[in-house]
């Protein structure tokens, strides 16, 4: 089973591309894909939610989303019922 890690999840129906949460993202994960925002380097996410915050419209939420990659960048759990971190002895 594929662990959770803490992910900006953009409504395309509220997003209006006004690129505010993209001037707030240091790694560049987000793009404008057509007129929505979408998360398209998931694995550079820091989970560190400085997106959330500049949405004039409040499109983004944060969430534990299915997801491989490298599991010291970001937050992860390894069960999301639990809380249990990635990386706990017995995840
Ligand atoms: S949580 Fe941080 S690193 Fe991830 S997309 Fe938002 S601003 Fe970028
Ligand atoms: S800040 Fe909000 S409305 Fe603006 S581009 Fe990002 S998700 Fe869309």
């Amino acid at each position: 089973m594929s662990p959770f890690k803490w992910l900006p999840v953009v409504d395309p129906d509220e997003c209006n591309g006004c690129g505010a949460c993209l001037d707030a993202c240091t790694p560049d994960c987000l793009e404008i894909d057509d007129t929505a925002v979408v998360l398209a380097r998931p694995d550079a996410c820091g989970s560190d939610e400085h997106c959330i915050a500049p949405c004039p419209v409040e499109a983004i939420r944060m969430a534990w989303i299915p997801c491989a990659g490298d599991p010291a960048v970001g937050r992860w759990l390894a069960d999301r019922e639990s809380g249990v971190p990635a990386g706990a002895p017995g995840a």
